[in-house]
């Protein structure tokens, strides 16, 4: 959770998951993109994907005025009215450099000013540099930031942090290949720490052509409605700590996702279940129309303030999510019809 991994820079991140990898996979591969291929089972026919992309949002370095002031665009997602006032960290070849987000003093702000959420382009951060010269020996034009939010343990088996959008993803994958390390299985499964989600589902398009799947499941943070002002008329009733979420609509395959429901109940897994209209905006959105399709799943993650400084997530639920996604890989077999 500590390591920076802003989508397109993703490489130092992509470390820490092949180590862990390594100790369970029969194959551990990169490839042109980034992305990161832990595989069990390579020479088997059918091949499962999973796929939890490690990269967060953050920003990136764009301009430096003369008094040493940084501009700065965003990298996917961000909330303009969460930016001022945040400590963040520019990660630069020269080194990772602390800088905050300023803002004019509440005092000296117009009325209007106090109502109005500012434009990123509009902040600024301070480094502390005295002139550009100053700021360009410590940082350079293009380099990515993040927010400097701790990993925080809350009360029970709760934590918050920035970027659990999807490094729990991508350790639920990983976990998931550790649970089935020293399982005898009927398929190949190809577990992928995926990049670049978060501009578009880059990472898991390049990677799940080059696997060419029969099965594909994303895991990746799902919207919680257990908060004040959440809307459950419009998000459904998702409890963190309540199970993985498990979707039905256009984005799943139904012989694939009752598997999953099955596989579920009868390892008695707690689960919730989400209706997903359309297309989701998950990586489970470009694996499914790869080639000529794929059979392909979502198990979510519940979490509370996606894309914030302080995400909410329950650690039993990467847990529960990893040993379903086990489960039903055990339970495929080569010869299943997904044809709905
Ligand atoms: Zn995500």
């Amino acid at each position: 959770m500590e390591i920076p991994s802003p989508s397109g820079f993703e490489a130092q991140v992509q470390q820490v998951v092949a180590r862990y990898m390594r100790r369970y996979c029969d194959e551990v591969r990169t490839d042109t993109c980034g992305n990161l291929i832990g595989i069990k089972n390579p020479r088997s026919r059918f091949r499962v994907m999973l796929a939890g992309h490690c990269d967060e949002v953050g920003m990136m370095v764009k301009h430096i005025t003369p008094e040493g002031y940084i501009y700065f665009a965003n990298i996917g997602g961000v909330d303009a009215s969460l930016v001022p006032s945040q400590r963040v960290l520019i990660h630069s070849k020269k080194g990772t450099v602390s800088g905050v987000v300023g803002k004019k003093a509440f005092h000296l702000l117009e009325p209007e000013e106090k109502k109005k959420v500012p434009k990123l382009h509009e902040l600024w951060i301070d480094i502390g540099a005295k002139t550009r010269e100053d700021a360009l020996k410590a940082v350079s034009i293009g380099d990515p930031i993040t927010f400097d939010a701790p990993f925080t343990p809350l009360l029970g088996d709760l934590a918050s942090g920035h970027g659990f959008d999807d490094k729990v993803g991508s350790f639920v994958v990983a976990e998931t290949m550790r649970l089935l390390a020293k399982e005898k299985l009927k398929v190949g499964v190809y577990g992928v720490s995926t990049v670049q989600e978060e501009l578009g589902l880059r990472g898991a398009q390049t990677s799940a052509f080059g696997i060419d799947p029969q099965v594909g499941i994303a895991v990746d943070v799902g919207f919680a409605s257990d908060y004040p002002d959440a809307n459950k008329k419009r998000l459904g009733e998702i409890k963190v700590g309540g199970g993985p979420i498990l979707h039905k609509g256009a984005n799943i395959n139904r012989v694939l996702g009752e598997l999953i429901i099955d596989v579920a109940e009868k390892k008695r897994i707690p689960y919730q279940i989400s209706g997903e209209p359309g297309r989701t905006g998950t990586d489970a959105a470009a694996i499914q129309v790869t080639r000529a399709g794929v059979a392909t799943a979502l198990v979510s993650i519940p979490n509370r303030y996606m894309h914030t400084t302080v995400e909410v997530v329950s650690l039993s639920d990467l847990e529960n999510a990893a040993r379903l996604l086990a489960s039903t890989i055990e339970a495929l077999s080569p010869r299943m019809d997904f044809r709905p």
